[in-house]
């Protein structure tokens, strides 16, 4: 009998099913251990860098340590999948950007729910992209880069992060923009396409300023505009592209911080707290307006605004993405 008992309670911890046992997580335990953070996409590419800054500033406040773990593929919807099957006892945290939205719509079968497998834990930052190339493409402004592509679409390649990243949401909108096709190269995130650009292996890619501002102000890739309505102060020379040839051309990345379904309000509270002060942190805004990105405000940074944001972003991208008819399935 004991070793039948011994045996389920080993088969429920090999499941990673919470036993039933388990004693609740109490908030005023609550962190006993280390936190991860799982990321959707590859290290070193932009949600790899927001992520790490606040697991950091996170950390701090928690008194515990937040590990960031880079879960890639599948335009990050891998990753959403480890987190939607994840012990609901706030050790498993996840950052994720627009592509939570856009993947509802642009993946017929997700193997979970977007709006009920996960507790929302607030907004993060808004963050501008930009269209690059490597270093020695011809085209020197956005006008000749319009043409250039659609006299070389067999010819031209692009770097995204795979259906339901950021990048290709944008390159989506680029080539519909342009009416026209490129050779479409996914990677597990753009810090590993963002290499592949400065190697000069692909032409062109849409990220955000977070992975390319560096690179741009180094001189290393070029940069021909901006995705948002308004300029961005740290790149003060680079154009919108919506005053360069493609009206209307507005895409904004915005990041939200979320845990399993069923991890318990003070739980959540205590991560939402641990949010809002990360983005008030020096450290944090610092690099942040380096980077071209802004934190939200302290309003946004919390669970109801993330579910709503999340609920209007899959309605207002559903019906652009059914018009470009493209699916991951
Ligand atoms: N944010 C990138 C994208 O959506 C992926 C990444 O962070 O690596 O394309």
């Amino acid at each position: 009998m004991k070793q039948v008992a011994v045996a389920l309670i080993g088969a429920v911890a090999l499941a990673g099913i919470a036993s039933p046992f388990a004693k609740p997580v109490q908030a005023q335990d609550y962190p006993s251990k280390p936190i991860t953070m799982i990321i959707p996409f590859a290290a070193g590419g932009p949600t790899d860098t927001v992520g790490r800054l606040l697991a950091q500033s996170m950390g701090n406040t928690l008194k515990q340590q937040v590990i960031v773990e880079n879960v890639g593929g599948a335009g990050g919807t891998v990753g959403a999948a480890r987190v939607a099957r994840s012990p609901a006892d706030g050790y498993t945290i996840f950052l994720h950007h627009i592509g939570q939205a856009t993947s509802a719509t642009l993946y017929r079968k997700l193997p979970y729910d977007t709006i009920n497998d996960f507790e929302a834990v607030g907004l993060v930052t808004d963050v501008p992209m930009t269209i690059v190339a490597k270093g020695d493409l011809a085209p020197k402004d956005m006008k000749e880069l319009i043409a250039y592509v659609k006299a070389n679409k067999d010819k031209v390649s692009y770097g995204n992060a795979g259906v339901g990243a950021a990048s290709h949401l944008c390159g989506l909108m680029f080539m519909s923009a342009l009416q026209t096709q490129m050779t479409v190269v996914s990677y597990r995130g753009t810090g590993p396409a963002m290499n592949d650009l400065l190697g000069g292996q692909i032409d062109l890619m849409c990220d955000q300023t977070t992975n390319t501002t560096g690179q741009i102000k180094g001189g290393k890739i070029k940069a021909y505009g901006v995705t948002t309505k308004t300029k961005v102060p740290s790149l003060p020379d680079l154009p919108t592209l919506d005053s360069s040839g493609l009206p209307g051309f507005e895409v904004a990345v915005w990041h939200g911080v979320y845990a399993p379904k069923g991890t318990s309000k003070p739980v959540i509270d205590k991560l939402a707290g641990a949010l809002q002060a990360a983005l008030k942190d020096p450290a944090v805004v610092t690099r942040f307006a380096e980077l071209g990105t802004e934190p939200v405000s302290q309003d946004k940074a919390t669970p109801a605004a993330l579910s709503a944001h999340l609920k209007a972003e899959i309605a207002k991208w559903a019906p652009v993405i059914k018009a470009a008819g493209e699916y991951a399935d």
